[in-house]
């Protein structure tokens, strides 16, 4: 099993057989000439803010990825690591004056490390055959459903039963948000009408999680856009998850380079 972000676990490094991989939204290079260093994206950033080193910030991670699609940087995983760093907050696309968005690279990064490096065994089934329905999902946290409205949660809590259980589930078992009796998915209408006159018409989606770890946050969002004159339209069947691996599947690891031919004598 690949430890994922251990980097003395990084194998031998990938090179890419595309350079700039296809399906990659890359900077242009002009944009990449005119980033002015300003630091705008650095004020920005939750992750450079708590370490305050530049790979941990938007233009290194721009620099890491671009060094990578022009095959200077070889993939592994302290690459791949650095790019789960980012929070996907996307405050740094918003205010890059030149326009260049170290958020969504670092996505499509995390896309291109996901076909080509090493992953954890259950990681690709996950995130192929679960995340991307929302039906799947729905039924594989059923248990988890029954166990938090059941009463079961309080009654572990309250034998501190939990205490008995491995430290990583234990920890996810804490971290567990409330959740909805019915998935949001399944009682919020596709289109909710604006408070009074309707001002704008926004799109909410759900996501992989929102309908079910975030049910009452995200109910309450769209609330909040009703009472503020949206009509919000929260498309049913949006396959999620797409946002988080944007997936440029195009991009191989590339065959070994073919041995020259020794000079004669
Ligand atoms: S999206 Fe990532 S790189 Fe950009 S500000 Fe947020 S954490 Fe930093
Ligand atoms: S905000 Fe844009 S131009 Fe400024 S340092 Fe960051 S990437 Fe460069």
């Amino acid at each position: 099993m690949v430890d994922e972000g251990n980097d003395k676990d990084e194998g031998t490094p990938l090179p890419l057989a595309c350079p700039l991989p296809k399906g990659m939204d890359l900077p242009t290079e002009e944009q990449y000439l005119y980033c002015i260093r300003c630091g705008l994206c650095l004020a920005v950033c939750p992750t450079y803010k708590l370490s305050l080193i530049e790979t941990d910030s938007p233009r290194g991670r721009v620099a890491l990825v671009r060094k990578m699609a022009e095959g200077e940087l070889p993939l592994r995983k302290s690459f791949e690591a650095q790019m789960y760093k980012c929070l996907a907050c996307l405050a740094c696309d918003a205010i890059c004056p030149v326009g260049i968005k170290p958020a969504h690279l670092a996505l499509q990064a995390r896309a291109v490390a996901f076909e080509n490096l090493p992953q954890p065994w259950i990681k690709r089934p996950l995130f192929r055959g679960l995340f991307p329905y929302p039906g799947r999902m729905e039924w594989a946290t059923l248990p988890l459903r029954l166990y938090a409205r059941l009463g079961l949660r309080r009654v572990v809590e309250g034998l501190g039963l939990e205490r008995l259980l491995p430290a990583q589930l234990r920890d996810m078992e804490r971290m567990l948000p409330n959740l909805p009796a019915r998935p949001l998915r399944q009682t919020l209408p596709e289109v909710t009408p604006a408070k009074g006159e309707r001002k704008q018409r926004v799109g909410f989606f759900l996501g992989c999680v929102q309908s079910l770890m975030f049910a009452e946050a995200s109910q309450a969002t769209v609330r909040v856009l009703a009472e503020n004159g949206c009509e919000v339209v929260t498309p049913r069947d949006k396959a999620p998850g797409k946002a988080i691996y944007p997936a440029p599947k195009q991009c191989r690891p590339s065959p070994p380079p073919a041995r020259r031919a020794s000079p004669p004598g």
